[in-house]
């Protein structure tokens, strides 16, 4: 190991069981051969530790501000990946707008910086009776547990239990909801594009970002417009139209890219022929009649039903086939653990969009709750609601946007109890402007300054 390493990570307080394992994600056959991976990641701290699962935008913010209002607690992150790499703003990198590096940032300046530790490795396992995480690395203990894991794709309505045409139509037609391979295999696929349908879907049912597959069809399109390149960009839409900003994306395709765009509402993929290269879809007429149509493909970006990471299951606070956490409303406290907390893309029933926006605003929140509970203050007192802002940019300048705020309301329930709901407000912006355009990289590196402090 050469001395800058081994100094990082003894600045970072990362103990001799992690440095004996290398100090990185290992696969779980070198941990199952490695008796040393059942050993503790980190020696037992003298105050409260807290663990945060996933390093991503809901984890990191929160680790910044559990560290901030309680810097005598121990924070620790276990992220499996090596780089952190945004999913927001991908699409201007998929289409030739920003390099790479604007996407991306190491996990180690940021831990130094606000006086966390990171651990880079992968999570295999969460005991609640004995406040245990399991690693491929090592296990370490907690006070409390911050789970903000991310998504993971059901593939099933497309392929039921063929886990290998699964994994196929993940490599063949990259969803790339997630960022590493699947975002570079999709940005080879348009490189390489010589010419005919360049098929898109949208997911059935809550998926991560919204706006995301009418943005990623916006700036295909004007990546075939700005290099020549005669093709189609078919976006399939379970929906009856596109959703957060409609509007501004409809206008967008129109009078940007009507020889290019052809958006279908109300198709929902049944499967994929992959063979054949044609996406098979159910159409539902304005009538209710349905069709059965094939759409064939010279390459496809398809996106299969979200779900949560299997890490909210994993903690046992996870509810139904989907797997979203299930929180006390309106905090993110779990129902079946006072000490485990989940937020971002991985919780459900709450009106909020799966948004890197709303996964920042939940990490700020989470961390005064958690720090009150350190330090024995009343800790879901006073409760702030996050709030969603989101860019969605059309063409190399132009972007429109979408506000969300959201409020605790009185309601009735089904028995006629009195109850408090949250309830969104929305205020889109449908003209599409180069003010936006701006605005959304201002955004996004605010973003990046308050989560990783540069
Ligand atoms: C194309 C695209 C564009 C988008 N644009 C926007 C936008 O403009 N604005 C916006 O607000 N949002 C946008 N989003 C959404 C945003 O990226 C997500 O909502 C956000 O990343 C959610 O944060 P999170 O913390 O829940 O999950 P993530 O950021 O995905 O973090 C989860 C982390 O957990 C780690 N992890 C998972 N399992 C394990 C394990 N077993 N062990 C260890 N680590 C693990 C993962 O590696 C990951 O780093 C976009 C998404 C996409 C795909």
């Amino acid at each position: 190991m050469n001395q800058s390493r081994r100094d990082l990570l003894k600045a970072s307080g990362i103990g001799a069981a992690a440095l004996a394992l290398g100090g990185v994600a290992a696969t779980s056959a070198s941990a199952a051969e490695n008796p040393a991976a059942a050993t503790e990641l980190l020696p037992k701290p003298t105050g409260k530790r807290v663990v945060i699962v996933g390093g991503g935008w809901g984890g990191l913010t929160a680790a910044r501000y559990i560290k901030k209002e309680a810097p005598e607690a121990e924070v620790v992150v276990l992220e499996k990946r090596d780089v952190f790499v945004s999913c927001p703003i991908s699409n201007e990198w998929l289409a030739g707008e920003i390099p790479l590096d604007f996407l991306t940032r190491d996990y180690f300046t940021a831990a130094k910086n606000y006086g966390y530790k990171m651990i880079q490795t992968t999570v295999t396992g969460i005991d609640r009776a004995s406040r245990t995480v399991s690693t491929t690395t090592g296990s370490i203990g907690y006070d409390y547990l911050l789970l903000s894991p991310g998504i993971a794709y059901d593939y099933t309505k497309w392929f039921g239990n063929d886990t290998l045409a699964a994994e196929r139509c993940r490599q063949e037609c990259p969803p790339a909801l997630m960022s590493g391979s699947e975002h570079v295999a999709l940005k080879k696929m348009l490189e390489d594009f010589e010419g005919g349908n360049f098929v898109i879907s949208v997911p059935d049912g809550p998926y991560r970002c919204p706006p995301a597959p009418y943005e990623r069809a916006a700036m295909v399109a004007h990546y075939f417009k700005k290099n020549g390149i005669e093709g189609k960009v078919i976006i399939l839409d379970p929906k009856g139209k596109p959703a957060p900003k409609g509007p501004g994306f409809l206008a967008a395709y129109k009078e940007l890219y009507p020889d290019i765009v052809e958006y279908r509402p109300s198709s929902l993929v049944k499967t994929v022929d992959l063979d054949k290269k044609e996406v098979v879809v159910t159409v539902t007429h304005p009538d209710d009649r349905t069709e059965e149509v094939r759409i064939p493909y010279a390459a496809a970006n398809l996106m299969p039903v979200n779900k949560a990471s299997e890490i909210v299951a994993m903690a046992g606070v996870s509810t139904g086939k989907a797997g979203w956490g299930m929180m006390n409303s309106p905090t993110f406290q779990s129902k079946a653990d006072e000490r485990v907390f989940v937020i971002g893309d991985a919780v459900g029933g709450y009106p909020y969009p799966k948004s890197g926006a709303i996964a920042n605003s939940q990490g700020r929140i989470v961390a005064t709750h958690i720090a009150g509970l350190i330090q024995g203050r009343p800790a879901l007192a006073n409760m702030t609601l996050p709030d969603n802002i989101c860019y969605s940019m059309v063409n190399g300048e132009e972007a429109i946007s979408i506000g969300v705020t959201f409020s605790l309301m009185d309601d009735k329930d089904v028995n006629g109890n009195d109850i408090k709901v949250i309830k969104p407000k929305m205020t889109e912006n449908n003209t599409r402007s180069t003010a936006l355009g701006k605005t959304t990289h201002e955004w996004y590196k605010g973003m990046m300054r308050d989560i990783f402090g540069s």
